[in-house]
């Protein structure tokens, strides 16, 4: 039997296409009617597609924003099944850092350690250990990740030498033990327990630091069964970029470092500047995922649908932070926004997030249900 047969509350579509009504609706302004459960809690899935060829078990992203989602807000939400995007208010140079940082993360591997080189003393490795607190630090030719490993200083080479000019050449332990590159975390884990060391340095085969294990991260270290990852079983990582020319430079080097999705930032994403570097990034760069946005009526999100985008970006206005409504007096209630752009895109086998005024837990659950 359906609701509406027994005056129980209507169908989303009766609510937000009713012509009788010139009615927009917010998060607030509506509710979802109890229907009958016939399964337990835990056996839902909330698998969601954020665009045309990437699911997420989490449907959740983290916004572009220099207060929200650098490297390690991204590495945190794709663990936990969602995926962050890392915003552009910093150089090509940096967000192009901060998406490598994501790609390469492996969980309790140190893929970025602090090394020095046998040149340096003993008096800058108390300098870092007074920074960073490490107990032991790699030496490598250089000084730096991905030159050749030729020891490790730990605080017992140290312990007792008065003169802190003594270089670590001279006293670091050469006799490693090391695991190679594809070594597995379980594997590494072994190696660590038999050799009774606290950090296991990860080389490639000619010998190149490429990680550090630690002991005590190890102990710390958790499964994430539900972590968003790539063929290559790397963290997915998306990132922003803008509309402006040499946002196509932005766009190459994100690629180079292996970007999964790029997300348009903009607060009116129906624009020429736009529509015209969607069609740039999908010619250029065919097998990358676009999402588009803002927009919030169906006709926008065709634009941007016929231009290519793999996914859209819903909510003008309706962000905490977001004065638009207020400023440039345009925008859309958030339920009626998500509801109109997502039966429209839905036939074109696009998804829609909805993006701000979000402040509970239930505003999420009205977003999936009107089509998020
Ligand atoms: P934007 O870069 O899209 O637009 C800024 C201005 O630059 C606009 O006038 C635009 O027309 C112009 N412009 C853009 N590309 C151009 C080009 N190639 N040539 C000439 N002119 C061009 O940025 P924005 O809309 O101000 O948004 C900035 C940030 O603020 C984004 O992160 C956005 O998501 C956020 N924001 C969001 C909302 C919202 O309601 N969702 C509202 C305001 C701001």
């Amino acid at each position: 039997m359906e609701n509406s047969d027994t005056g129980d509350g209507f169908t989303a579509h009766h609510i937000f296409r009713n012509p009788t009504r010139i009615q927009a609706y917010t998060y607030d302004d509506i509710i979802l009617m109890p229907g009958h459960m016939s399964t337990s809690a835990t056996d839902i899935s909330l698998h969601s597609k954020i665009s045309r060829k990437i699911r997420l078990k989490v449907p959740i992203l983290s916004s572009p924003m220099d207060t929200v989602t650098e490297h390690e807000m991204a590495i945190a939400m794709a663990l936990q099944g969602g995926i962050g995007v890392i915003h552009y208010n910093m150089t090509i140079d940096e967000q192009q850092n901060e998406v490598r940082q994501v790609k390469k993360y492996k969980n309790g591997f140190i893929t970025d350690p602090a090394c020095l080189s046998p040149k340096d003393k003993i008096k800058d490795l108390l300098v870092l250990k007074e920074n960073c607190g490490f107990s032991g630090v790699p030496i490598t030719e250089d000084g730096k990740i991905g030159s050749k490993l030729v020891g490790i200083v730990t605080n017992r080479d140290i312990d007792f030498i008065e003169d802190k000019e003594t270089l670590l050449g001279d006293i670091m332990t050469s006799k490693l033990v090391t695991a190679p590159a594809e070594v597995s975390l379980s594997e590494a884990n072994d190696l660590l327990r038999k050799a009774k060391k606290g950090k296991l340095p990860v080389v490639s085969t000619d010998g190149k630091l490429v990680a550090l294990i630690s002991r005590t991260d190890l102990k710390k270290s958790r499964d994430f069964p539900d972590a968003s990852k790539d063929s290559k079983a790397q963290l997915l990582v998306a990132a922003s970029i803008g509309t402006r020319p040499d946002d196509r430079n932005r766009a190459k080097a994100l690629v180079e470092a292996g970007v999964d999705v790029i997300v348009i930032d903009s607060s009116q994403g129906d624009s020429v500047f736009q529509l015209d570097l969607i069609k740039h990034l999908k010619s250029t760069y065919p097998t990358l995922q676009v999402i588009g946005g803002n927009v919030v009526t169906a006709r926008q999100a065709y634009h941007l649908i016929q231009a290519g985008a793999d996914g859209l970006r819903i909510g003008m206005g309706s962000g905490s932070i977001c004065t638009t409504q207020e400023v440039c007096a345009v925008g859309r209630a958030q339920a009626t926004a998500i509801f109109n752009t997502s039966t429209l895109a839905n036939k074109f086998g696009v998804p829609v997030i909805a993006d701000g005024g979000i402040s509970s837990t239930g505003h999420i659950v009205k977003a999936l249900s009107v089509g998020a």
